[in-house]
């Protein structure tokens, strides 16, 4: 049988094992298969790109071609795969060709969600979770002003903050009562949201959209707490949602994620899975930084040197220039509580458990100079 790796995405996860596994095993053949153009780019960038002079032709690093020679794998791009034949080592795609593999890789990200929301201007929200999403947004943006952002998350305030300080007139709406509602104590939303309407940020919290209207160019946002406003484009960024179901109709164990345990090994052999759409022990984490890790143990397996994944403690770090944070979100899972430092040039809230263990923490402002330190004293995320 062909001794081929396929790979099956090509988000950081997928060129993430590639190029991994180049670095170990010069020869083996590497198929990857995209749904998408198949090209290079750091995702992270779309949230301030526009902030930073980047363009969304800027933001790629490289396309399917150039990648292809540079690491010297097949790519196959704009080609998506319907379903696996695991009896047969078979990977079907949409157009019912069928291609053999020795070891697959689910590289598949995360849907973002959308909320189900009525009225004339839904179908213009939009989403931002790849390149062709942002292509279209910078599109539709154009030479408007008003965005309306719903979801005050890591997403929703990133691009918050990256389209007030281009001169746009934003909105954010959530459902919470603060901004970055799940990473960060009381104070720590209240100091992100005065920075953030201190660059001309409007927030409306403890509320939801219930309708978005379209008269003419216009879109009309109706929320449940009665109040409206109108706006030039909506983007919803209320969360992701791990893509399972390829694997779920193999019969791959799925729960929020695809269920691989520390070797990035499904309880199937030869299936293993990365990235946004994995479940590694119980924790779904859709950042860069443990698909780094999750790469570089997933390529050392594949050479041929079995290595299950170690994530140590991987603060990650919010892009809003207007208010420096980095976060380390605890296990809540563990009993303790929040001490919080707070002056006017920043927030230090420590999260430590009832033995005074430091679990966790959100740094903002001059506070986040202490990143290093406080780093050093995290337990790690997978001992
Ligand atoms: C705007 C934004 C900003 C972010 N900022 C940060 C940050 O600052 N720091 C941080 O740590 N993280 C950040 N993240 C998260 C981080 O970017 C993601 O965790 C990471 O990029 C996910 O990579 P992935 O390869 O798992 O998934 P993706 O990049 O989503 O790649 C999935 C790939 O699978 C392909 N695919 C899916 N289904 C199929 C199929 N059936 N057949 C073929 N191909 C398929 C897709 O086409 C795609 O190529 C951000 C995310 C967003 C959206």
């Amino acid at each position: 049988m062909i001794k081929q790796i396929v790979i099956v995405g090509s988000g950081l996860a997928g060129y993430g094992v590639a190029r991994e596994f180049r670095k170990l095993d010069a020869e083996t053949p590497i198929l990857m298969l995209s749904a998408d153009h198949g090209g290079f780019y750091s995702k992270p960038m779309l949230s301030n790109a526009l902030s930073s002079g980047k363009t969304p032709e800027s933001i790629l690093n490289g396309d399917a071609a150039q990648m292809s020679a540079q690491l010297k794998i097949v790519i196959r791009p704009h080609c998506c795969v319907a379903s696996l034949n695991q009896p047969k080592n078979e990977v079907i795609l949409a157009d019912g060709e069928s291609v053999l593999y020795d070891r697959l890789v689910l590289a598949l990200g995360a849907d973002q969600v959308r909320l189900p929301l009525s009225g004339s201007g839904v179908e213009k929200v939009l989403t931002v979770n790849d390149l062709d999403d942002y292509k279209k947004f910078r599109a539709e943006l154009d030479e408007k002003k008003r965005v309306s952002i719903i979801g005050a998350g890591l997403i929703g305030c990133e691009f918050a903050n990256d389209l007030a300080l281009t001169g746009h007139h934003v909105d954010v709406i959530d459902i919470s009562s603060q901004p970055l509602g799940r990473l960060l104590p009381p104070a720590g939303g209240a100091f992100i949201q005065r920075k953030l309407e201190g660059i001309g940020v409007t927030f409306h919290l403890n509320t939801s959209v219930n309708s978005i209207d379209q008269v003419q160019e216009h879109l009309y946002l109706t929320f449940a707490n009665g109040n409206s406003i109108e706006s030039d484009v909506v983007l919803s960024a209320v969360g992701l949602r791990p893509r399972t179901q390829l694997a779920a109709s193999t019969g791959i164990s799925v729960n929020r994620g695809i269920i691989v345990n520390r070797y990035l090994q499904t309880q199937l052999n030869d299936i293993y899975a990365l990235g946004d759409c994995a479940e590694v022990e119980g924790k779904v984490l859709p950042f860069v930084m443990p698909i780094s890790h999750a790469a570089r143990a997933l390529a050392a397996t594949l050479a041929g040197n079995p290595t299950p994944v170690h994530y140590p403690a991987m603060p990650v770090i919010v892009k809003t220039s207007s208010c420096p944070t980095v976060v380390s979100p605890p296990d809540f899972g563990i009993i303790g509580a929040w001490n919080v430092e707070a002056d006017e040039n920043g927030i230090k809230a420590l999260y430590e458990d009832n033995a005074g263990n430091l679990i966790g923490y959100a740094l903002l402002g001059d506070a986040t100079k202490e990143r290093n330190s406080l780093t050093a004293r995290l337990p790690a995320v997978l001992q």
